[in-house]
């Protein structure tokens, strides 16, 4: 028995699941239009073989509970709502799919960064109501970018940020220092990038160490020009000093497809109007889905099979 949680698994091909037939699973669904609970898990996984999972939150009394439990196949990169060591105690396997989502979730990284420089949530507004008034922006040609943590989604923006013309500052624990004499991108310390950059796009994993790695200090830091782009894990970014920082105009805008709960319901940053939201879909793509799908079915039945 296979429980799948995530809602787009298989959306746009039939391949994972006939890859799930052919083996002969019992597949079952979240059918709930959200995430699940913990509370929900519990009365789930007793009988469940493997789980391909979102962003269901996979504890250790969860893991626990799946007495037949042998893999939980992670849809996605960020390992953050899996109790990894858990897992290791308890032999169940973890997959996940890397390089599936990376360019997607750059794309959206970049298209935040754009969309704020131009207004163009306000632009379409204007014109949608009769009116033709213009709105100055200001261009991402040739500004400087930050990018914090330069694993596979970090470098992806960095690519882009090349076509672009941009000065590309980078920080990183452990900096990939070929890939950065190839595209001109510079390793500097934390406070340098973030006095420096004009964008600054966050790309590291939630981990105790990143937990609110850009609070009130780190804010203070940056130009009252910046813009802040978080595609990564909520926790990063400590929301009450973000809220602050754009609500006395510290910083000139942010973008976020992540927040510290999700969804960010009475969320007050989303009074804000220098902010622009995205329901965490940084890897909703048709690209990224296809390529998601098969690889977690794939590292399930690797694990299940043998
Ligand atoms: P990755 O593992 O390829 O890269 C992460 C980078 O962060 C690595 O280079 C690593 O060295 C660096 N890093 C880790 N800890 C650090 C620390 N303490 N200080 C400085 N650098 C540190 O991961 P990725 O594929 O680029 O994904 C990055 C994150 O994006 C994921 O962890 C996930 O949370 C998030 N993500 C979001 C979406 C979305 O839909 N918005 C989709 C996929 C991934």
């Amino acid at each position: 028995k296979i429980l799948v949680t995530p809602r787009s698994f298989g959306k746009t091909s039939n391949v994972p699941f006939e890859i799930l037939k052919k083996h002969n699973y019992e597949v079952i669904r979240n059918q709930s239009g959200r995430q699940y609970t913990e509370e929900e898990l519990l009365n789930i996984v007793p009988d469940i073989d493997g789980i391909i999972v979102g962003l269901d939150p996979i504890s250790e009394k969860v893991l626990k509970t799946g007495k037949k439990l042998k893999v939980v196949s992670k849809y996605g990169v960020g390992l953050d709502n899996i109790d990894l060591v858990a897992a290791e105690k308890l032999g169940i396997k973890i997959t996940y799919t890397p390089g599936a989502n990376n360019e997607s979730v750059a794309d959206l990284a970049f298209s935040l960064m754009l969309s704020l420089s131009r207004n163009v949530k306000r632009l379409d507004e204007i014109v949608r109501t009769n009116r033709w008034e213009k709105v100055i922006g200001s261009e991402v040609y040739g500004k400087v970018i930050g990018i914090i943590g330069t694993g596979a989604i970090g470098k992806g923006v960095a690519k882009r940020a090349t076509g672009f013309d941009m000065e590309i500052l980078a920080y990183d624990i452990y900096p990939d220092w070929d890939f950065a004499n190839k595209i001109g991108m510079k390793y500097v310390d934390k406070n340098t990038l973030l006095e420096r950059a004009d964008f600054i796009s966050i790309h590291v994993p939630l981990t105790d160490e990143m937990y609110h790695f850009i609070d009130k200090k780190e804010l203070d830091i940056m130009k009252d020009t910046a813009i802040l782009i978080n595609t990564s894990r909520g926790g990063i970014i400590n929301e009450e000093a973000l809220y602050w920082a754009l609500k006395d105009k510290k910083i000139a805008g942010a973008g976020l497809d992540v927040f510290e709960t999700e969804p960010p319901i009475n969320n007050k940053l989303l009074k804000l109007d220098n902010i622009l939201l995205s329901p965490h879909c940084g890897a909703s793509t048709i690209d990224a889905t296809n390529r998601m799908s098969i690889m977690a079915v794939e590292g399930l039945v690797s694990i299940l099979e043998g």
